[in-house]
């Protein structure tokens, strides 16, 4: 039993998952419709009894703002590049006691990089070190993969595990083989 609502947007692309809590008073408020409620669980307050709602859809489109989208968090950007530095491809799990993964700027701030998921890669702090304020040229150093943007939808859901009756709404944005990647799901 999921705990947590996934929530869509008015176009159905999932956007992300929130406590049932929230989801039940967006519903009260009229922003959200429940789709997808729980067989037998039921909400009750004193004036009206719910579904249990384990996916609603909000009522007015919302826009998601190019600035979050640019944000990029460690944690998020470590799951789209699955732990592992984009140089010697090691993960986390590999690293010596005194390494970490770090951000590393493809093109260094110094030089005009900038803080896109394009110019952001997750690397160990051997070879981040190793690279230091050079580009890659100059490093005669290469990626494993060249970074991107993930889809908005892979952003709020990565790491997350979603629950049988959610996963049917955001598989068909994902594609299931990618969703079952991102979120570790087991087949
Ligand atoms: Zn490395």
């Amino acid at each position: 039993m999921s705990e947590k609502t996934l929530i869509l947007n008015a176009s159905a692309e999932p956007l992300s998952f929130i406590s049932v809590r929230r989801a039940v008073v967006l519903v009260l408020k009229e922003k959200a419709e429940i789709i997808e409620g729980h067989r037998k669980k039921r909400i009750r307050s004193a004036t009206c009894e719910l579904p249990y709602p384990l996916v609603v859809r909000l009522v007015n489109y919302v826009r998601i703002p190019r600035r979050w989208r640019s944000v990029v968090p460690n944690p998020i950007r470590f799951t789209r590049d699955q732990h592992t530095c984009q140089y010697c491809g090691r993960t986390s799990l590999e690293l010596g006691r005194k390494e970490r993964l770090t951000r590393e700027h493809v093109v260094p701030i110094s030089r005009g990089g900038t803080n896109t998921w394009e110019n952001v890669a997750t690397a160990c702090s051997t070879c981040n070190h190793r690279k230091g304020n050079r580009l890659l040229k100059e490093a005669n150093m290469r990626l494993l993969n060249r970074p991107r943007e993930p889809k908005f939808v892979a952003i709020v859901l990565l790491g997350q595990a979603a629950a049988g009756a959610q996963r049917r709404y955001i598989e068909p944005f994902l594609g299931k083989e990618k969703h079952r990647a991102t979120v570790g799901v087991p087949a």
